[in-house]
């Protein structure tokens, strides 16, 4: 079968493998839509996970049943499902403790285009069926539904990281599609106010109409300075790190107020340490708390987030703004992703 793989750290391109084999308890797929995610660029062109060899690419993707093994209950050939970014391995103490998404290990549960070959090919695997698949709702648009493959868990486990609460005034830093889906999940959340920082103009517009009460234009100087002085210099309850780089952290835990809470859900693709500022931290009494995570898959999961979008109450189609037809165009689509053009949030490949 067909793939597109990264070859080496820096190198993609398309290449031919076996295609995978159906474990007892696993299905094969073929893919119906898939969509490139800023994580495929921090892996093939930042070497963010080191060295993989002739890896297919991809984590994205609503697919078609080909197979199932013989201890599938729930799914079979033919059947439409979702697929979550995060496949894990439900029988692990990791999982039981509550932290699936490190099922065998830290970032063990991403195993698509990490462990294993991804999505990004005419067939791929999927580990325990029954845990991690869930049917796609039959009116569901493809392009919202592949939405819930990872840019909405992802955005909204920002929310849950932050904790959000009735009321909060809530910074969401970055509105690429993650952001925005942090933008969505924290006025459903009840935030009073939400901060949302970005340039892009169409990020900009979607994220007013997600929820946004304010835009920050990091551009225009640091942010927690312009967080402070709209806020009185009180700073913020939530802040939701969905961009930027390492030095954003500086800037989130100065925008906090005592007893704030970081949620971060940014791929921290390079350098060494990451620099917390002191005095800032309440030298190191401040009850300012940092949490990180990778976004939870499984079965129940995405059928709770799919239905945000069945009753309305989610529109993520919106953020897709460029489509593309056929495996061959998730080349381009990669591309796209890798450069970031002003008028690109989101692109999708149909098949
Ligand atoms: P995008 O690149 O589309 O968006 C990034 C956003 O950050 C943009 O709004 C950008 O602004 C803004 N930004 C860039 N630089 C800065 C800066 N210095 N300060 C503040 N904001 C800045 O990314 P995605 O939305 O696709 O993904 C966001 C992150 O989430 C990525 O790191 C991705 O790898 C990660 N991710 C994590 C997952 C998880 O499970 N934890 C899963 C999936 C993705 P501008 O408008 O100017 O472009
Ligand atoms: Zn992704």
């Amino acid at each position: 079968m067909k793939g597109y793989a990264m070859l080496g750290i820096g190198k993609t391109g398309w290449i031919e493998k076996e295609r995978p084999v159906c474990g007892p308890l696993d299905a094969i797929l073929r893919p119906i839509a898939i969509a490139p995610c800023t994580s495929d660029v921090h892996t093939v062109w930042a070497g963010a996970l080191g060295e993989r060899k002739d890896m297919i690419l991809g984590h994205e993707s609503i697919g078609e049943v080909v197979e199932v093994g013989e201890l599938v209950r729930d799914f079979k050939p033919g059947d439409k499902v979702i697929v979550p970014a995060i496949t894990p391995d439900w029988n692990t103490t990791e999982a039981q403790n509550g932290y699936s998404m490190h099922s065998g290990g830290m970032l063990a549960g991403w195993k698509f285009s990490n462990f294993k070959d991804g999505v990004f090919a005419e067939f791929y695997h999927v580990n325990d069926a029954d845990g991690n698949l869930a049917l796609l709702p039959a009116d569901m648009d493809l392009r919202a539904a592949c939405m819930l493959c990872d840019m909405i868990p992802t955005g909204l486990h920002g929310v849950e990281l932050a904790d959000v609460q009735f009321g909060d005034e809530v910074v969401v830093i970055g509105i690429g599609p993650v952001g925005l889906m942090s933008v969505a999940g924290a006025a459903i959340r009840g935030a009073s106010k939400i901060y949302a920082v970005g340039s892009r103009p169409n990020c900009v517009e979607l994220a007013k109409e997600y929820g946004a009460t304010e835009i920050i234009n990091y551009r225009n100087g640091a942010i927690d300075e312009q967080i402070l002085k709209l806020t009185d210099r009180h700073g913020v309850d939530k802040v939701i790190i969905a961009g930027g780089d390492n030095s954003t952290f500086a800037e989130a835990v100065r925008m906090l107020k005592p007893g704030g809470k970081i949620g971060n859900v940014n791929y921290l693709g390079e350098g060494e340490s990451i620099a917390i500022p002191r005095v800032d931290w309440g030298v190191g009494m401040g009850h300012k708390s940092i949490n990180g995570g990778l976004m939870p898959g499984g079965r129940l999961r995405m059928e709770k987030l799919a239905s945000l979008i069945s009753t309305g109450r989610l529109h993520p189609e919106k953020m897709v703004t460029h489509e593309f037809h056929g495996l061959e165009g998730v080349e381009q689509a990669l591309m796209l992703m890798k450069e970031k053009p002003r008028d690109l949030i989101k692109p999708i490949v149909l098949l």
